[in-house]
């Protein structure tokens, strides 16, 4: 183990000048001498690149360049509003924002989409370094594409973590870093992502790299809850979490972890801290090398958003491997995630994550075999360890339309009523 650490700030975090000032204070308290700041796009950025480039690509050059202006104005803002009044600082957000004329129609949407969304990150992190010397904190801002390395699949890269290992020790000098999360740096040098609410896993990418003793998450809330609290009642803090629990609990779209975030820890026996950035001293969650769960309470996650599809052929010959080995390439190729499957004589449910991307280039290419039908709207509440009461309270939630059972772990997909 290394004696360094990683902190990690999403959106949501440094949605303003506030929330940067409040970071900045976090990291001059708790952090180490040896530490790097992993930082996400302020609040919803990311969103509005890809609205950017939606207006640009329908060829509405009037609502892009406002969705443009809108930003780097907020960015601008942000700054003053920290009393960072530098011009250099200045010109390079601008550049940032020009930069992004540079991208080119004749591009693959996703080349596009990598080199557009990127913008955030680079502007946020800009924002960041320059707080944390105004603060009295010097720090180095580390341009993320050159430690990060990947293939060159856009929209959800994967990463080498060889070249990323060696990039990331070459010229580490002790002290303060700031850089990315969720971008990386392709095979030619082109700018790749890996894959939306993806800085949690940049973080652990880089943990892992430096064998860093921790990575702590700094979150709007405490910790991993039992539950969502809007939902149920009497949510509880898990206080110590064991590596595996760990990866069910965000497999089964706890959003507090990005589901990827957890091996690269584990391998290292690093720990993984989810902490509030409002309320730093309350007690929080610690994910290591533990051996239960910590109070052993029912886990509940839900996830809406999910995508019902059933697949099946006109001859009724549907269950036949070689089918379902082609749903499954298609799925993979296109990026759709599965949460749920079911399997009867004539058709297949999926119950998947919605895409807008990923779910029509799936229809698209399934369309010409078989028949398909799809719903959308539908709600995927998995509980761990449930109890008499999850049984009750599931079946009030809303239709049953699936509905799944494996160990300790019951899965329910339901048409909210
Ligand atoms: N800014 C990116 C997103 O909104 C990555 C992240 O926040 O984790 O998806
Ligand atoms: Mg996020």
């Amino acid at each position: 183990m290394s004696h360094w650490s990683l902190f990690k700030f999403g959106g949501a975090s440094v949605k303003d000048a506030d929330g940067f000032r409040n970071a900045v204070r976090l990291i001059q308290a708790y952090g180490q001498r040896d530490q790097i700041v992993v930082l996400s796009a302020m609040g919803k950025t990311t969103n509005t690149l890809e609205s950017y480039l939606d207006a640009r690509d329908q060829g509405d050059i009037r609502a892009s360049e406002t969705l443009l202006k809108d930003l780097a104005m907020a960015h601008e803002d942000c700054l003053k509003d920290l009393g960072i009044l530098d011009d250099t600082l200045i010109a390079e957000l601008k550049a940032i924002w020009q930069g992004l004329r540079a991208v080119k129609v004749e591009w693959s949407y996703g080349e596009r989409y990598d080199a557009t969304v990127s913008a955030g990150e680079l502007a946020s992190t800009k924002i960041m370094a320059a707080a944390l010397e105004h603060a009295g904190l010097p720090c180095h801002w580390q341009d993320v594409r050159s430690w990060i390395q990947t293939d060159g699949r856009h929209r959800r890269a994967t990463v080498n973590w060889a070249t990323t290992q060696a990039a990331i020790h070459q010229g580490l000098q002790s002290g303060l870093y700031v850089t990315q999360g969720f971008i990386a740096g392709g095979p030619d040098g082109q700018t790749t992502t890996l894959g939306r609410e993806g800085s949690d896993y940049s973080a652990a990418i880089i943990a892992h790299c430096l064998k860093a003793k921790t990575l702590t998450i700094w979150k709007d809330v405490q910790g991993v809850m039992s539950g969502d609290p809007q939902l149920i009642d009497d949510v509880t803090l898990l206080s110590q979490i064991p590596y595996q629990e760990a990866i069910e609990l965000a497999f089964y779209g706890a959003s507090v972890i990005h589901p990827k975030t957890i091996q690269p820890i584990q391998r290292n026996g690093s720990q993984l801290h989810v902490r509030s950035f409002k309320d730093p001293e309350q007690p929080h969650t610690v994910i290591g090398d533990f051996k239960k769960l910590k109070p052993e309470v029912p886990c509940w996650i839900e996830e809406s958003d999910q995508v019902l599809i059933e697949v099946s052929t006109d001859d009724l010959s549907f269950l036949q491997e070689e089918h379902l080995a082609q749903v499954y390439r298609v799925f993979a190729d296109s990026g759709v995630m599965v949460n749920l499957a079911q399997h009867a004589a004539v058709s297949s449910l999926f119950c998947v994550r919605s895409d807008r991307v990923a779910i029509p280039e799936a229809f698209e290419a399934l369309d010409q075999s078989f028949n398909l039908t799809i719903e959308e709207g539908l709600v995927l509440t998995t509980v761990r360890r449930p109890d008499e009461d999850a049984h009750m309270w599931l079946a009030e939630r809303g239709e049953v339309l699936l509905e799944q059972h494996h160990g300790d772990v019951t899965q329910v997909l339901l048409r909210p009523s």
